[in-house]
C-alpha cells in the first residue's frame, strides 16, 4: 500500500528528490537521516538528487555552516546533480512569486504584531498562535503593512504521505491566514521551500517528520500559482534521550573520528528501518550508500519518533 503512493504517476516524470539543511550548525544525526531517506529514494528510481542550502533566515546562519555541511556530505559518499542552490541568493524570485500572489488576489498586509496576534489568537493551533483574520479586510485606520500574509481557504483539505499515509487539515483552524513575508523583511520559509523546490523541479520532497503539519501550507501555496505538487514522504524524527529533537549540539556529525563515516550511514539507515548486514558496517561509506539506494524499502520506515542509537 505505501509502495502505491510514492509511485510516479507520470512514468515518463523522472524523480528529483532533494536535501534542503539548514546551515544553522554542522551537519547532525537528525538531518543526516533525512539526506540518507532522500537520497536512497531518488537514487532508486534513477532520479536526481539536489542540494538546498536554507539560510534565508540571515540571524540563525552560523558562519562556516553551509561549507561544512557540504564537504560533510561529501566525505559521507552523497553526489549532488546539480550545484547548490542557496536561498539567500533567490531573493527577487520569492519577490516576483510574491507579486504574482499578490495579482492574484491570495495575500495582504497584516499590521499585527506577534503579540497582538497571540492576544487575538481565537485558540492555539497545532502550529502555534492561530491567526484570527485582524487585517484580512483592511488595515485598521491609524495602522502601518508589517508583513504579508496569504489568506487561506475554510474547509479540511487531505494529502496522503508516503509514509505517514492519509493527513488531514483545515488551513483555517489549524494556523489562519500564514505570513508569506514577516516584518523584518524576510522571506518566511513556507514560500522560499515551495518556490525553490518548484523552480528546480522537485517533484519529491523526503524530510524529518517536524514539517507534515507545514505541509498542507505548502501544498495550498502550490494550488495558489498553479504549479503541480511533488509526492511528500515524512521521515521519522531522530530524538534525544530526553525524547527532544536531536539538535545541532548534540548530534553533531561534523566532528567524527577517521573511520567512522560507514558507521553513522549504517546507523542512519538502520534508524530509517533498513535491514543493514552487520559486515558491511565496515566498508566505505560510498559503498554503505549503494546498498541503501539498492536495497532500501520503503515499507520498512517506522512511523514512530524514535530515541537515535536505539
Ligand atoms: N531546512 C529545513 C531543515 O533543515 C528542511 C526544510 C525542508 O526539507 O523542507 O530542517
Amino acid at each position: 500500500m505505501r509502495g502505491d503512493v510514492i509511485k510516479n504517476p507520470e512514468k515518463s516524470l523522472q524523480t528529483v528528490g532533494r536535501f534542503a539543511p539548514s546551515p544553522t550548525g554542522p551537519l547532525h544525526f537528525g538531518s543526516l537521516v533525512a539526506a540518507v531517506g532522500s537520497y536512497c529514494l531518488a537514487r532508486r528510481d534513477q532520479g536526481k538528487w539536489l542540494v538546498r542550502i536554507e539560510d534565508l533566515d540571515r540571524p540563525r546562519v552560523v558562519a562556516g555552516a553551509a561549507d561544512l555541511i557540504l564537504s560533510t556530505l561529501e566525505e559521507l559518499g552523497f553526489e549532488w546533480d546539480e550545484a547548490p542552490v542557496y536561498q539567500s541568493r533567490r531573493m527577487a524570485r520569492y519577490e516576483e512569486v510574491l507579486s504574482r500572489l499578490n495579482e492574484g488576489g491570495h495575500i495582504f498586509p497584516c499590521a499585527c504584531s506577534r503579540r497582538e496576534v497571540l492576544a487575538s489568537a481565537p485558540h492555539p493551533g497545532e502550529e502555534g498562535p492561530v491567526y484570527g483574520g485582524t487585517c484580512r479586510q483592511g488595515i485598521p485606520p491609524g495602522r502601518s503593512p508589517r508583513s504579508l500574509r496569504l489568506r487561506v481557504p475554510a474547509g479540511s483539505r487531505l494529502f496522503v504521505d508516503g509514509i505517514f499515509g492519509p493527513v488531514e487539515q483545515c488551513l483555517a483552524s489549524a494556523v489562519g491566514d500564514f505570513v508569506l513575508r514577516r516584518a523584518d523583511g524576510l522571506f518566511a520559509y513556507q514560500l522560499a521551500v515551495v518556490v525553490d523546490d518548484a523552480d528546480s523541479g522537485v517533484n519529491q520532497v523526503v524530510r524529518g517528520a517536524d514539517l507534515l503539519h507545514s505541509t498542507p501550507r505548502q501544498i495550498y501555496l502550490y494550488a495558489c500559482l498553479g504549479w503541480p505538487v511533488p509526492r511528500y514522504l515524512h521521515l521519522p524524527l531522530a530524538l534525544d534521550a530526553a525524547g527532544e529533537k536531536i539538535s545541532k549540539r548534540q548530534g553533531e556529525v561534523s566532528r567524527r573520528r577517521h573511520g567512522e563515516n560507514g558507521r553513522l550511514l549504517a546507523q542512519a539507515l538502520c534508524f530509517l528501518g533498513q535491514a543493514v548486514p552487520p559486515e558491511l558496517v565496515r566498508a566505505p561509506p560510498g559503498e554503505i550508500l549503494r546498498w541503501g539506494v539498492e536495497h532500501f524499502r520503503l515499507e520498512a520506515v517506522p512511523r514512530e519518533n524514535r530515541i537515535a542509537g536505539d
